[in-house]
């Protein structure tokens, strides 16, 4: 068994042997009866947030609204969880899906309250109590959507029926969670599936945030499998199915200021792409992750694409990768042309970096310094 499992069980044995009921729980125990690559593993337990920081060394707190503690053992992180409700029966049966209710012991034996376990061998979403577990958290609607595309399975109809008559109560959802969860559909291998899903229950309109429309939704759908993709390259691969997004879209998204960027370069080399090839100036301003990125996307929506061996090629021949390899500093013109700090010191450093990356100039400070006089 695989270190992340033995130290979890550590866990649990400590908790056990302080007088405390603690499992294994959610998706750990979904993906391992299901022989699937597990996520992260997830406990619930008894014990009090204050306990079980008492009973481990290295422990953090979470937002308080979930009672979660983060417990480290070695490496590994796990999130201990304090029971909502009086017993362990209480916790299941309030998680969103039966076949994210299933607990496994400190010896790996598994206990199911919800019918969980048939529901994953019958490859089928439910949850107790439908209607209440959907209104309570209107995210849920949207994860149910996010297993049909990871794990390709049904939606119990009394569930899906649920889903089509309150859609619109996912709209006050924060779009911090919204985003996770639509990531991880876009990346799921059923894909497609959960799309038509969400067409046909409508739960596109309400999704707050995205902006979703049948025509994108369509467009999406025609999008090769992302489960290989970065975020960020999954992200742009969505943006492009929209047909207008700008800066403020992103920043709606809940992203942080670095992923807008990332994704802000990729659409612009990804349209300059459909202009020209890459060339010596073009790939020394995007970077090489950027062009890798673009031409990734490019296969994304069938479009032909430059070899990435071609591409690293024309990369590692650039005599400078950087600014900071450049010759001269904007201190060396300033204290050589005698001219006071200004915009054109970033301008004739461009000029040196285009001179340079082209082949026009050796990146040697004299002959950098001549051909910007040169210049003016
Ligand atoms: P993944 O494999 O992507 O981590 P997961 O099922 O573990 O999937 P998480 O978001 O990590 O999903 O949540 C862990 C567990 O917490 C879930 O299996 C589920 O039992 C419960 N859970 C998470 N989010 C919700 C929610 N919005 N409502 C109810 N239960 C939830
Ligand atoms: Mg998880």
């Amino acid at each position: 068994m695989a270190s992340e499992w033995k130290k979890a069980k550590d866990v649990l044995h400590r908790l056990n042997e302080n007088g405390f009921d603690a499992y294994i729980v959610g998706g750990a125990v979904r993906d391992y009866l299901l022989k699937r690559k597990v996520a992260d593993i997830d406990i619930v337990t008894t014990a009090t947030p204050d306990e079980v920081s008492r009973l481990f060394s290295k422990t953090y707190r979470m937002n308080n609204l979930h009672q979660t503690v983060i417990v480290k053992h070695g490496d590994e992180k796990y999130e201990v969880t304090t029971i909502r409700g009086v017993t362990i029966i209480d916790d299941v049966s309030l998680r969103d899906l039966t076949i994210n209710s299933l607990l496994m012991d400190c010896n790996g034996e598994v206990f199911d309250f919800v019918r969980g376990q048939d529901d994953l061998f019958q490859n089928v979403l439910r949850a107790c109590e439908p209607f209440d577990r959907m209104i309570e958290d209107p995210l849920r609607m949207l994860r149910v959507f996010r297993f049909v595309s990871e794990l390709g399975f049904d939606i119990d109809q009394e569930l899906l029926s649920i889903i089509s008559t309150n859609h619109e109560r996912i709209q006050d959802v924060a779009i911090e969670r919204v985003i996770k969860e639509w990531i991880k559909l876009l990346k799921g291998k059923h894909r497609n599936l959960a799309l038509d899903l969400i067409m046909s229950t409508c739960l596109f309109k309400s999704i707050p945030g995205l902006e979703l429309t049948e025509q994108a939704l369509d467009g999406l759908s025609n999008v090769k499998s992302l489960k290989q993709s970065t975020d960020t390259v999954c992200l742009t691969a969505f943006c492009l199915c929209l047909s207008r997004i700008n800066e403020q879209y992103l920043k709606n998204l809940a992203l942080s200021n670095e992923q807008v960027k990332k994704i802000q370069a990729r659409l612009f080399y990804y349209e300059l792409r459909h202009k020209k090839q890459w060339n010596r100036l073009d790939l020394y301003d995007a970077s090489i992750q950027v062009a890798i990125d673009v031409e990734n996307l490019r296969n994304l929506y069938n479009k032909e694409n430059q070899n990435i061996a071609q591409l690293l090629e024309m990369w590692e021949s650039l005599p400078i990768h950087q600014r900071s390899e450049l010759a001269i500093s904007g201190r060396d013109l300033i204290h050589a042309l005698k001219k006071n700090q200004g915009p054109w010191v970033k301008e004739a450093l461009m000029l040196a970096e285009q001179l340079v990356v082209t082949g026009q100039c050796q990146n040697e400070k004299e002959v950098l310094l001549n051909a910007i006089l040169e210049e003016g």
